[in-house]
């Protein structure tokens, strides 16, 4: 990396930038100096192009956190100029992310439902239960008409399909039906 920063001309651009502070520094595992900004008061190496993708694969891949956190994460550590666009970039086509997280919700427009044209054209109906067993009934259909909100409710023994339409159809008893319910 120290070697790729000697022939790299956007450092010398960011050199003259005032609001940075470029210091060399010296590491252990290599003979040239590395440039690194310390205005933030932190050592931020400057990071020649080739080495962009493995900075940020190497601070990404830690946890796979969203675009702003790791893009606060590298920015912390190291520097270049396109750093924010580059990373937002890499993070939106990390495979990982796009296989694993939802980063978008999406909000359903609220429903749009055509006005009852009159009486019981249109009845909404409801299972409330399981509630505590009574006279062998421990289920609850409610029925409100869409036109005149007329309530009614009937308990049922369970909550089959076949129940449900019986008692909506015949709420007085299914004629000759052993489910009678008043
Ligand atoms: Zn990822």
């Amino acid at each position: 990396m120290a070697e790729a920063q000697r022939t790299d001309k956007e450092l010398e651009d960011l050199k003259k930038n005032s609001s940075l502070s470029f210091k060399t520094i010296e590491f252990p595992c290599s003979n040239l100096p590395l440039y690194c900004d310390v205005s933030t008061g932190q050592v931020r190496p400057y990071v020649p192009e080739i080495f962009r993708p493995v900075v940020f694969h190497t601070i990404h891949d830690l946890a796979h956190s969203g675009c702003r956190a790791t893009i606060d994460a590298v920015r912390r550590r190291y520097i270049w100029k396109s750093l924010r666009k580059d990373c937002t970039i890499w993070c939106k086509t990390c495979l990982s992310c796009q296989k694993s997280k939802i980063d978008r919700q999406t909000k359903s427009p609220i429903g749009k439902y055509p006005l009852p044209s009159g009486r019981f054209r249109h009845v909404n109906l409801d299972i409330v239960g399981p509630l505590p067993i009574c006279c062998g009934f421990t289920y609850l259909l409610t029925c409100v008409d869409r036109f005149t909100r007329w309530p009614e409710a009937f308990p049922l023994q369970n909550q089959s399909a076949s129940t449900v339409a019986e008692v909506f159809i015949f709420p007085d008893g299914f004629p000759d039906s052993e489910y009678r319910r008043r």
